[in-house]
């Protein structure tokens, strides 16, 4: 009997290596060198203990008393460790109700026009809607004008690197079309199809929502999820307007749609390292432009089958899309104030159809993402402008409990550096590569809070608590 104690042991101790060299191959495949040097040093303790134990075990140590005693001490350890770090430990019960579980008071619906890449992009001075906004919020005029000559949100596109006009930003550039040219209000708003003229399609909501998540995932987008709809994550009034549709400009939006089907596809984990650089606004514009593709394509299909839908992509937002992707069960918001996914982390870009073609709403999840951003701050830490909150837990803004970004000292950083910078996105440790042994890391944090600890810790020491852009891939090199 002790013999096969001993042997379990011993197949423990092997597990462990090969889990080692598995997070030293992941380390390497992400080209990190200072993690693949922690983890290498790692494997060959995790090594040495084997061979330690091998010796010893073949010495018949373990049959005398006090090898019976390392055993069974060996034993415990590890039994009461595993447990410790895999139990399920209490559910966060707010992030299981989503958006309403974050809810403490009453909430306003936001004014698109308010918002800071509206105001920049879309008031042209000595318009009619430049005049009627600026009159109501003169203290924003200032500021916004200032931001203007310098080239709006963006600034000069590329300015971090030198030459900052070089191909990123041409690539950067190229994506950013798409959504222009998808914004057209017959296309966001698409018609049922003429040779479709008047038939009427009878499906039912779980049919409606298997044909439509399997057509998003067919178009490339890698999580979707479906949310009812609460009127408060939908835009109070118009304020963007990219086209010859100024009409629009200011009218309220009508919360008339019940359902969203919300779309998150993952940023290239190659494009971000490089963050605040050139090839993370690259890649940031080329997932736009798929949200696009994707969003457009699924409202035309649902307009098709008679029903109402409106795409919602970087050119025409008529819902708040992080809240509507707690709601659908994509995740939680975290502290950067982007959605957090459990498969993903926050390396995702989103987009959505909201429609009255009735579906079956998904629920929201607790994937830990709340007690692991209290803890972490690393986001915070790592934000040139510190724009993203310290303190521990979220607090009350607009009625609901959360970490509130300074949207304005965020875009006043990214209109300096020329890109959309992402390093908040980057340093994450939810946004590492999904090689398997992050992938079981996640399992981990993601229903205990001791792992989360533990795993924020070692991330700390693995990856570094300020970890620096990396090159990115050969094809979209930049110079600093
Ligand atoms: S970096 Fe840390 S604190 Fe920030 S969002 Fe990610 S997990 Fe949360
Ligand atoms: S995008 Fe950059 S500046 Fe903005 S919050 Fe994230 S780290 Fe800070």
């Amino acid at each position: 009997m002790r013999d096969v104690f001993i042997f379990i042991g011993a197949l423990a101790l092997v597990v462990q290596a090969f889990i080692g060299l598995s997070f030293f191959i992941s380390c390497i495949q992400e080209k990190e060198k200072r993690a693949s040097l922690f983890a290498l040093f790692q494997f060959l303790v995790m090594i040495g203990v084997l061979i330690i134990y091998l010796i010893i075990a073949g010495a018949g140590f373990f049959h005398t008393a006090p090898g019976l005693i390392v055993l069974i001490a060996g034993y415990i350890l590890a039994l009461v460790s595993g447990w410790f770090l895999m139990h399920k430990t209490e559910p966060n019960t707010k992030a299981l109700q989503g958006t309403k579980g974050l809810m403490i008071g009453p909430v306003g619906r936001f004014d698109e026009r308010m918002h800071v890449f509206a105001r920049n992009r879309t008031m042209r001075p000595g318009t009619e809607p430049y005049q009627t906004f600026y009159r109501e919020h003169p203290e924003l005029e200032a500021n916004d004008a200032r931001r203007r000559e310098k080239g709006g949100p963006l600034g000069h596109l590329g300015s971090i690197d030198k030459p900052y006009e070089g191909p990123n930003v041409a690539g950067t550039l190229a994506s950013l079309t798409i959504p222009f040219n998808l914004s057209l209000p017959r296309i966001v708003k698409p018609s049922q199809h003429p040779e479709l003229k008047g038939r009427k399609f009878d499906l039912s909501p779980e049919e409606a929502s298997r044909r439509l998540k399997g057509y998003a995932r067919s178009l490339g987008a890698d999580l979707v999820g479906i949310a009812e709809i609460n009127p408060l994550w939908i835009y109070s009034h118009r304020g963007e307007i990219f086209h010859e549709n100024w009409e629009d400009w200011g009218k309220a939006i009508p919360a008339d749609h019940k359902y969203a089907l919300v779309v998150a596809e993952e940023m290239d984990f190659d494009m971000i390292g490089p963050a605040p650089h050139t090839p993370s606004v690259m890649e940031s514009m080329k997932e736009y432009a798929k949200g696009a593709y994707i969003t457009t394509q699924i409202a035309a299909y649902i307009a098709n089958m008679s029903f109402e839908a409106e795409a919602n992509h970087l050119r025409h937002y008529t819902a708040i899309l992080p809240p509507l992707a707690v709601d659908a069960g994509l995740g939680e918001v975290g502290r950067l104030g982007y959605l957090m996914t459990k498969e993903l982390g926050p390396r995702v870009r989103l987009s959505a159809v909201t429609t009255d073609l009735p579906l079956i709403p998904d629920k929201p999840v607790d994937i830990g993402a709340e007690d692991f951003c209290t803890i972490c701050k690393k986001c915070a830490t790592n934000c040139p402008s510190r724009s993203i909150p310290e303190e521990d837990l979220p607090k009350e803004f607009n009625g609901t409990l959360r970490w509130k970004l300074d949207a304005e000292s965020c875009f006043e950083y990214w209109g300096k550096i020329g890109t959309d910078c992402c390093i908040c996105m980057k340093v994450c440790p939810w946004s590492h590569a999904r090689t398997w042994p992050h992938r079981m890391i996640v399992r981990l944090i993601s229903r205990n809070r001791y792992a989360r600890r533990v795993f924020n810790l070692m991330d700390d020491i693995f990856y570094g608590r300020k970890p620096k852009p990396k090159a990115g891939p050969q094809w979209a090199r930049y110079t600093e």
